[in-house]
């Protein structure tokens, strides 16, 4: 039994009791069931439901977006965002899947060649807090237009969320084991991996529980994907338009209260524009809105737990004792932890080296282009960079230096469906989103005819 706190108000949402193990497996035979007939159907048949699927959002966004600020915090305006930007992922699916899984033909000596794209069968999803509808639905949508079906285990703290998400799919009249929700701790993902019926799993989350799940589905020689941290640069060159990127890097970092694995998390800031930039930045940071989740004009809410704001703190006052000074924030109170700016950071202190999960900004100077890459690359993570620049085309030809999944210059880092998302060193393996995403649980089958 486990119980979710509201992180705003402290006050006991609800109590869970996890499935056992052999009610999991009752549930994964229930998805290889739908699978036999669910891949006979054509990707034009499938979509039907992702339409119905546009309407079950659209008429329970409200109610989504309540879930969603009540169990991990979200300031309700960005949850609404959030569950709009679900419906726009089914609309380019919906306009795209049958072109990219169509056969393509490919010439060689035969008399005609070509690969087809089948589905795999049930895929595990083990999914994050953080955005509770956004990352499932990147996982789950391309997966079941390509065929398969899908057992999502959702993280403990978002569970009314999950049950939500399996309702949704029901409402818009799904086959029962499409989409089923697994309602199991970390503890029970291995077994499930094991289990001959999951045949890949995909994990967003934390490097930890990222290097586990790809283990054991090694084991079983099962292709895993894994989204994992980022500690993103936001990079201002001595050219950069001040105010426009001062203004970018505020959302950039606090947006979803800094709880983002591809926020910006360090700030590198040619050293003739260090001060400008930060006194800018400062200001904006410190306008910025702390309150009720629920307000609408609240941008910074709680963290989604005591613990994630108590791990923040700690990191902060470790580099604090190291010799980082805070310009502005630095206290927390219960789940909330402020918007936090600071300065003399170091590549050795963990607001530097480690993901802060938190609204806490690292701002350093650089004096050369190469410098910033040097530090921009100084990371285990590599999910991506931002690079604020006027003069675009002179750093065109530079971008293969950072070691990242994506460079956006002039903004921040996004997740858009038409773009490929993913990352590189210990952000993970694999792509999510676009043509990349949906290819990565299907079988590439040759066909060869002579
Ligand atoms: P987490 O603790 O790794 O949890 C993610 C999921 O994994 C949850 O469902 C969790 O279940 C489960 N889990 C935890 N330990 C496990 C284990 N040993 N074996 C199998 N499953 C396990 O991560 P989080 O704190 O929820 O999320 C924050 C992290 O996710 C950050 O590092 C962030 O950067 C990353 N993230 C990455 C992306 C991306 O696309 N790259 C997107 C969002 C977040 P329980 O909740 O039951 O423990």
């Amino acid at each position: 039994m486990f119980s979710i706190t509201n992180p705003f108000d402290l006050t006991i949402l609800s109590d869970y009791q996890y499935i056992t193990d052999s009610q999991a497996i009752q549930i994964i035979d229930i998805n290889q069931k739908t699978f036999i007939q669910w891949k006979g159907q054509t990707v034009a048949e499938r979509l039907k439901f992702i339409k119905n699927l546009i309407f079950a959002l659209t008429n329970n966004k409200e109610t989504l977006a309540r879930q969603c600020t009540a169990e991990m915090g979200k300031p309700h305006k960005q949850a609404v965002a959030e569950v709009e930007k679900c419906r726009l992922l089914c609309e380019y699916y919906i306009d795209n899947a049958e072109q990219f899984l169509a056969p393509k033909t490919i010439k060689t000596d035969a008399s005609e060649s070509y690969v087809t794209y089948e589905p795999l069968g049930v895929i595990l999803g083990v999914m994050p807090w953080n955005f509770p509808y956004w990352q499932v639905f990147r996982f789950a949508i391309p997966s079941v237009i390509a065929g398969n079906t899908v057992a999502v285990k959702h993280a403990s703290n978002v569970a009314g969320c999950a049950i939500m998400i399996e309702k949704l799919f029901k409402e818009a009249g799904f086959p029962d084991g499409a989409y089923k929700n697994l309602l199991i701790s970390g503890k029970q993902v291995e077994k499930v991996i094991e289990n001959p019926i999951i045949k890949a799993v995909s994990l967003t989350g934390s490097e930890k529980a990222g290097a586990s799940v790809a283990a054991t589905a090694a084991k079983g020689i099962k292709k895993s994907v894994l989204e994992l941290g980022g500690s993103n640069a936001f990079i201002i060159l001595e050219d950069a338009d001040i105010d426009k990127s001062a203004e970018t890097a505020v959302t950039a970092r606090m947006q979803n209260t800094g709880q983002s694995c591809i926020a910006a998390k360090r700030f590198l800031v040619h050293e003739s524009l260090f001060d400008a930039f930060t006194k800018k930045f400062k200001e904006r940071v410190e306008a910025l809105k702390i309150g009720s989740p629920m307000d609408e004009d609240t941008y910074i809410g709680p963290l989604a737990r005591i613990d994630l704001a108590e791990e923040v703190e700690k990191q902060v006052e470790e580099s604090v004792k190291m010799g980082a000074k805070i310009i502005t924030g630095g206290n927390r109170n219960n789940a909330f932890y402020e918007p936090t700016i600071l300065t003399d950071v170091t590549t050795d202190m963990p607001v530097f080296k480690e993901e802060v999960f938190g609204p806490v900004a690292p701002v350093m100077p650089f004096s050369t282009f190469e410098e910033a890459v040097e530090l921009s690359n100084a990371t285990e993570f590599g999910l991506g960079v931002t690079v604020f620049t006027e003069n675009i085309e002179a750093i065109k030809d530079k971008l293969h230096l950072f070691n990242e999944g994506a460079v956006f210059i002039n903004a921040l880092v996004k997740s858009d469906p038409a773009l490929p998302f993913g990352g590189v060193k210990k952000s993970g393996f694999g792509r999510e989103l676009a043509e990349n995403g949906i290819k990565e649980f299907v079988n590439v089958k040759t066909v060869y005819i002579k």
